[in-house]
């Protein structure tokens, strides 16, 4: 069941799911915006960006 009209992303911190209206907090990093569910996270975010990302990158798919 998916009644969420909005536009997901998942908090690279903690991994939960957020929208444009849950999110508290948001970040851009290298042109690409971040969401987060609380200031806590994007602090963490902000301070490592690397560290987060490179937990989503997508295996086996080469960036040409
Ligand atoms: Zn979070």
């Amino acid at each position: 069941m998916n009644r969420n009209h909005e536009t997901s992303f998942k908090d690279p911190v903690c991994g939960m799911e957020v929208s444009r209206t849950t999110a508290v907090d948001e970040f851009t990093h290298l042109g690409k915006a971040y969401y987060f569910c609380a200031g806590i996270c994007r602090e963490a975010f902000e301070a490592e960006p690397e560290k987060y990302i490179h937990r989503h990158r997508q295996h086996g798919i080469k960036p040409k």
